[in-house]
């Protein structure tokens, strides 16, 4: 069988497949693997992530599939999240010693960026997602609502919209509230802050991201498959009105019992030929899914200006800062500059306002922050900086989006699909990616009469909210 696109979706798909007995031949057309969560080396030999990707806890199938690709050491887990103001005000958010869903309310209720006001409407909105499980009754509504205005229904403060549920949501989804499918907002709060105790927790890879993938290749080869970089796929083989093969370049074609596309929907709507699209109307409208833009600015400083290994700023357009040479650590010193200097990796999604601008203009304005945030900085000299503006960085969760987004299988003979913009019920995240993958796997075996499961459980509820249910341990699936 064939995987078109090694980014996490066409990785999951194929190392699946592989271990479930299929010969596996994946094509990609640049030369490393990782698609949109990868990285890459500079000129000067510097190693960059094409941004900085963090997992959670509640990404139960990037886990599995981290710990199937021999990754998951990799991967560094944090259950401090640091929030600071511009008036200097720190903020965190900590598990205390409270079960689920009250494991947080200690750090919240002391969150000196926000007010008491701005706590209780925050709280009054929880609620209503605590008792509802995560489906309040106006998610329902035909086309969906806007994150902004379940917010406001939910007679929200400025404050708390600002400071809280858009910078948590334009973090988790890369669109801003007014534009967001609230389904995709009141899910994250309810699986990342209230089921589960550790749904929070930050994973954020101690490698440069590209270095994650090692095991994915070893594993289909060691099966008998392959994994050609620098393959591009330029079309589709049809003979009789059927799917019979993939062209690449120099004329070159091949063919498989099955094939999974795993490129993003721009790619695939121009691939497909124009009687596919028309037999299968999911297939048909690609186009409608938009995409949203996150942007990365790397900055390596002549010394130290930063301890923690990550700091959310609020009020800025800087979003967050990490701290590359701390997570880092000594585990890879490949991508350390020098001993005594430090490199930062700041996001920004959401990033539409910064799309036209110079790359000068976003360091001077990002450095201005950066200095103002951390005192340390302010003195030290930035030896080189480089901005990467990705413009299609993920799917637009607009509201509405899911009916757009089209099954693994699909009513083509062999032709599967895969990810994050495929029906998941996930929004566009490397979990959401994996998964795409897993189901894809899932509906070749089925179609082929050999079932397996690969897609895992979410986190089951824990704490009081276990109890609550009546079904501890019980595991739910989206
Ligand atoms: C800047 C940025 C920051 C992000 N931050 C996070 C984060 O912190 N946490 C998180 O969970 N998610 C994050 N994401 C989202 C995450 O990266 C994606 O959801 C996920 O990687 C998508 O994987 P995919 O396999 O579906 O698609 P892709 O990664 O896009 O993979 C598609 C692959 O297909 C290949 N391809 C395309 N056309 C062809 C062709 N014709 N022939 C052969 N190969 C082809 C591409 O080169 C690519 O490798 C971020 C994304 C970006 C861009």
């Amino acid at each position: 069988m064939i995987v078109i696109g090694g980014g996490l979706a066409g990785l999951a798909a194929g190392v699946a497949l592989a271990e479930s007995g299929w010969r596996v031949r994946l094509f990609e057309q640049r030369p490393f693997l990782g698609g949109r969560a990868t990285s890459y080396v500079l000129p000067d030999g510097e190693h960059v992530d094409n941004c900085q990707h963090v997992t959670l806890g509640c990404c139960t199938n990037l886990e599995d599939f981290y710990r199937r690709i021999g990754a998951a050491g990799k991967i560094k887990f944090f259950d401090r999240l640091l929030f600071l103001d511009p008036q200097g005000r720190r903020g965190k958010m900590q598990a205390g010693f409270l079960p689920a869903p009250f494991h947080l309310t200690g750090s919240f209720a002391a969150f000196a960026p926000l007010s008491l006001l701005d706590k209780l409407s925050i709280a009054r909105a929880m609620l209503d997602i605590l008792q509802t499980q995560g489906n309040p009754a106006d998610l329902q509504e035909k086309g969906g609502i806007s994150m902004l205005e379940w917010l406001r229904r939910r007679g929200q403060t400025k404050r708390a919209i600002e400071r809280f549920w858009r910078v948590v949501l334009v973090s988790a989804l890369d669109e801003e509230l007014d534009r967001t499918d609230a389904r995709f907002g009141v899910d994250v709060f309810w699986k990342v802050f209230l089921s589960n105790s550790t749904g929070y927790r930050m994973g954020v890879p101690a490698v440069p991201l590209a270095n994650l993938y090692d095991g994915c290749k070893s594993e289909i080869e060691r099966r008998g498959g392959e994994v050609v970089l620098r393959a591009p796929v330029r079309g589709l083989k049809m003979e009789s009105g059927e799917l019979a093969g993939i062209r690449l370049d120099e004329g070159r074609e091949e063919t498989a019992d099955a094939y999974v596309f795993a490129v993003p929907h721009a790619v695939l709507a121009e691939l497909l030929p124009q009687s596919m699209k028309q037999s299968d109307p999911a297939l048909s409208n690609l186009e409608k899914i938009k995409v949203a833009p996150i942007t990365g600015v790397h900055f390596w400083f002549d010394r130290p200006v930063m301890k923690e290994p990550f700091v959310t700023l609020l009020d800025t357009t800087t979003q967050w800062i990490f701290n590359k040479t701390a997570l880092y650590g000594d585990s890879n010193g490949q991508a350390n500059t020098a001993l005594t200097g430090q490199y930062l990796q700041l996001v920004i999604s959401a990033s539409y306002d910064l799309l036209q601008k110079p790359r000068q203009e976003i360091i001077d304005l990002c450095l201005e922050e950066v200095r103002k945030a951390l005192p340390a900085a302010r003195n030290a000299e930035l030896v080189k900086a480089t901005v990467i503006k990705e413009a299609a960085a993920t799917f637009s969760p607009e509201p509405g989006v899911d009916r757009w987004r089209p099954k693994q299988q699909t009513s083509i003979p062999r032709l599967f699909l895969a990810g994050d913009w495929t029906d998941t019920g996930w929004p566009a995240t490397m979990e959401g990616a994996v998964r795409s993958g897993y189901l894809a796997a899932e509906a070749l075996l089925g179609s082929d009469g050999s079932p397996l499961k690969f897609l895992q459980p979410d986190l089951p509820p824990d704490g009081f909210i276990a109890m609550w249910l009546g079904r501890s341990g019980t595991a739910t699936n989206s």
